[in-house]
């Protein structure tokens, strides 16, 4: 079972919730880029020891989240998944083990009488009572293992050395009054199993983390490398959490971020790949190293985020684009059922909205008003194109320009740049209510190219149809 360490081997070990925490995320990717790197191996193993929270769904949901950030399950670096509650009887034989030997003892003591013990002495928690008790199993007795006197010291790659003062630390419980093993020694007795070499998670398993030590060398092994990456927090620098933030990658991938904006931005949680943070996943699987990672929490910015996935977004070929996006328009036409799509203006004004979305299920609405029958007027909007001077005559003037112009963006521009410049306006503010005529709102993607694909008749239709105010056609 313990075959010597030749590659190295990583881990991460979700329980399954329901969801994939983008924290979780971001310690697969720190994982997956040292296993691949270093010709290792990526282990996956599902904790799933808590009956309730354990459906079939929730752990394909976890395969697929993985696959979304380029970890696939069947990579040859990726060993798993392995279901932890199947080696249950295996935990159990190792804590029999460990109170063979005397490492681990039985206490029979209920919580109550612990607190009122407790109470009584004037200390915290349980301290030690039933160590000599030499007490053997029986119902109700949870089996303890027995802290040694002195320190652990935690070799914590990201944070350095760690020393718990083992007097803090009581003997923890390994196996439950009913029989059944607790998270700590099956963690650890799985991570032994596995052979991980490894252990990379989340900051907050830090306290956990002498406990696991002193497990690993009760059972006899020398304990994994240990690294401790830096919790993510939100702009109250609070913990994410899934009451305040959205923390599930699959929210993310919904909206429409792309996986390897998605796998950079996490990457740089706590790391950073140089001066430039935008890097493909080669540069960054060659560069990270854990030595380089920060102790401080890591701000999960939105904000940063929508930038990066902007520039993937914009980085895009038309072609990339329209595909990737296809899945958001198709919902956006289920939607709309009165809208007459055309792919092939959707295609033309590509470049434009790569500009101006930031995800891409927001594609479909930068250019909504191209394939509705009527612009969806938003009312401020259609205040501030009826505050700007000269309006009615700006909508009549450009409408007669429009009549006989040749029917190219180019030409329209000079028309209506002459209009404007006979109002005394610069053109950008003069333009405000054909903008809000054509499209429904003052700010969106280039006026008149998408009005040379509208058409004519349809633009006429539309400067001549401007709600709300008086003006001439
Ligand atoms: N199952 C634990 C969790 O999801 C993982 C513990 C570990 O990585 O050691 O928090």
């Amino acid at each position: 079972m313990n075959a010597p360490l030749i590659t190295p081997r990583f881990r991460i070990a979700p329980s399954p919730t329901g969801y994939f925490h983008v924290g979780g995320a971001r310690t697969a990717l720190y994982n997956w880029a040292l296993a691949k790197r270093l010709g290792g191996t990526f282990v996956l193993r599902i904790e799933d020891t808590d009956a309730e929270r354990n459906r079939p769904e929730w752990n394909q949901g976890i395969i697929d989240a993985l696959a979304w950030i380029g970890i696939h399950a069947d990579d040859s670096t990726f060993e798993g998944p392995y279901f932890q509650s199947q080696y249950a009887e295996h935990h159990v034989a190792e804590a029999q083990r460990l109170f063979a030997s005397g490492t681990a003892y039985y206490c029979d003591m209920t919580p109550d009488q612990i607190q009122e013990r407790a109470k009584a002495e004037g200390v915290t928690g349980y301290a030690g009572w039933s160590r000599e008790l030499g007490l053997g199993p029986g119902p109700g007795r949870v089996l303890r293992f027995r802290v040694p006197e002195g320190s652990t010291v935690v070799n914590d790659l990201v944070r350095g050395e760690v020393t718990f003062d083992n007097a803090t630390i009581e003997d923890f419980v390994l196996l439950r009054g009913n029989g059944s093993p607790m998270f700590l020694l099956a963690n650890v007795v799985d991570d032994v199993t596995m052979r991980i070499s490894h252990v990379i998670r989340a900051e907050e398993h830090l306290p956990n983390t002498p406990k696991q030590q002193m497990l690993w060398e009760a059972l006899g092994h020398e304990p994994p490398v240990w690294a401790h990456v830096p919790l993510l927090v939100n702009e109250q620098r609070k913990k994410i959490s899934k009451r305040r933030d959205k923390v599930a990658l699959e929210s993310y991938r919904d909206e429409g971020y792309l996986s390897d904006a998605m796998v950079n931005y996490l990457m740089t949680l706590g790391w950073s790949p140089g001066d430039e943070e935008i890097q493909p996943w080669a540069t960054m699987q060659d560069a990270f190293a854990l030595e380089d990672v920060a102790k401080s929490p890591a701000f999960f910015d939105l904000k940063k985020l929508a930038a990066f996935n902007g520039t993937y977004i914009r980085a895009m070929s038309v072609d990339e684009f329209v595909a990737a996006t296809e899945p958001w328009c198709a919902q956006w036409r289920e939607a709309h059922p009165e809208a007459v799509w055309n792919a092939e203006h959707f295609a033309v004004m590509t470049p434009f909205i790569q500009q101006r979305a930031t995800t891409l299920a927001e594609a479909p609405g930068v250019v909504d008003f191209m394939f509705l029958p009527n612009p969806q007027f938003d009312e401020t909007d259609l205040s501030k194109a009826w505050a700007v001077e000269d309006a009615a005559a700006l909508v009549a003037e450009t409408i007669a320009a429009f009549e006989t112009c040749d029917w190219t963006h180019e030409a329209m521009k000079t028309a209506f740049d002459a209009i404007a410049d006979a109002h005394g306006m610069k053109p950008g503010k003069a333009q405000a209510p054909i903008r809000v005529a054509i499209t429904g709102r003052t700010v969106g993607p280039p006026l008149y190219e998408a009005m040379e694909l509208l058409g004519r008749d349809e633009v006429l239709r539309r400067l001549r149809a401007l709600p709300g105010g008086v003006h001439v056609a």
